[in-house]
């Protein structure tokens, strides 16, 4: 089986089956230096179905050969980092190579439709939140339109609500971890990038652990030369500021108060931000074992082998040939633009 699935030679399936390589990793990250780890980045596609703007919209997720997957259990968390000892390593001008993580986009910058991984739903499509039976926009905080990031998930990780976080004394949001693309580039929902992190931010969210991690599309030009938020400072000065502010305020629109922050909203360092991501991605692989409580979490997966929750090829194509087809888009209301000084 697991010769037959090497074979295959993607990505996905080596990193999801090679018995959940978290330590494997753990190592990685620490000690990248001097290692070139060749990067073997999957293509993901992914298929509409419904009609857009409305509450039957859902993104699904599959490989390039059109095999149906969910975002939120068979992306790896790491982009491509299998070592390539049989072929020969190129030079480059660093010692090493940077680790980086595969985000899944949700929600492009400047846009404001709340989409997010529904984790409740099987092979966790995206789609639009909805609270109180409309679907949720998130409102523009003067002077920002939507989000000043492209916003979304790390694949395979878990803030575990039955985990108290020590740092900020509260449990976790029972969502995958959320991350900030500040790059340049304005993604579509449901791309995959890979992303180099650089800090992070400990938000506490109506008594949730909900940690915001910030990241650089690794494609983006200026990727090569911000390593640190000291960096991020320099280059971009005020998004940081910015981000903080706009996660405290913005669902003071909703009649919801400010959020507050561990640390004071102080931003933590790119070694710190490993580390959350690394024990959320251990949450993550006890979940997928059913070594956790998933509550209402769903499982449903086509690659980790050792997972209870692993499921055929074929099951997971009747998961979205069961969703309804897709269609033309409702229109989104105009209140969407509206300013809010707060
Ligand atoms: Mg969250």
């Amino acid at each position: 089986m697991r010769s037959l699935l090497l074979r295959c030679s993607v990505g996905y399936f080596l990193q999801s089956c090679g018995a959940f390589p978290a330590f494997r990793h753990k190592r990685v990250t620490q000690a990248a230096v001097h290692q070139l780890y060749l990067q073997k980045n999957m293509h993901y596609l992914t298929e509409e179905r419904g009609r857009p703007n409305s509450h039957d919209y859902r993104i699904y997720f599959k490989t390039s050969e059109g095999k149906y997957i969910s975002p939120f259990h068979d992306i790896p968390l790491f982009a491509g980092t299998e070592l390539e000892n049989d072929i020969p390593a190129k030079k480059t001008k660093k010692s090493h190579t940077e680790v980086l993580y595969n985000m899944v986009v949700e929600v492009p910058r400047w846009s404001n439709a709340k989409m997010e991984i529904a984790t409740k739903e099987p092979l966790n499509p995206i789609k639009q939140d909805v609270k109180k039976g409309k679907l949720r926009y998130v409102a523009n905080i003067f002077p920002h339109k939507g989000y000043i990031w492209n916003y979304g998930a790390l694949p395979q990780t878990w803030e575990d609500p039955n985990h108290t976080d020590k740092n900020t004394a509260c449990c976790g949001d029972n969502d995958p971890i959320d991350v900030c693309d500040i790059g340049s580039q304005v993604c579509h929902p449901g791309q995959v990038i890979q992303v180099k992190v650089l800090g992070i931010l400990a938000m506490i969210d109506e008594g949730e652990t909900d940690w915001k991690v910030i990241a650089i599309n690794s494609e983006d030009p200026d990727a090569e030369n911000l390593n640190s938020l000291e960096d991020v400072r320099k280059s971009r000065p005020g998004h940081l500021e910015a981000t903080v502010e706009w996660f405290k305020k913005y669902k003071v629109p909703d009649g919801k108060p400010e959020n507050t922050f561990g640390f004071g909203g102080k931003f933590q360092e790119k070694d710190f931000a490993v580390e959350i991501i690394q024990s959320t991605h251990e949450y993550w692989r006890a979940l997928v074992l059913k070594q956790s409580a998933s509550g209402d979490i769903e499982c449903k997966n086509v690659s980790c082998c050792e997972s209870p929750f692993k499921c055929s090829d074929e099951k997971a194509s009747a998961v979205v040939q069961s969703a309804p087809a897709f269609n033309s888009g409702l229109p989104v209301s105009p209140d969407v633009d509206k300013w809010h000084f707060v």
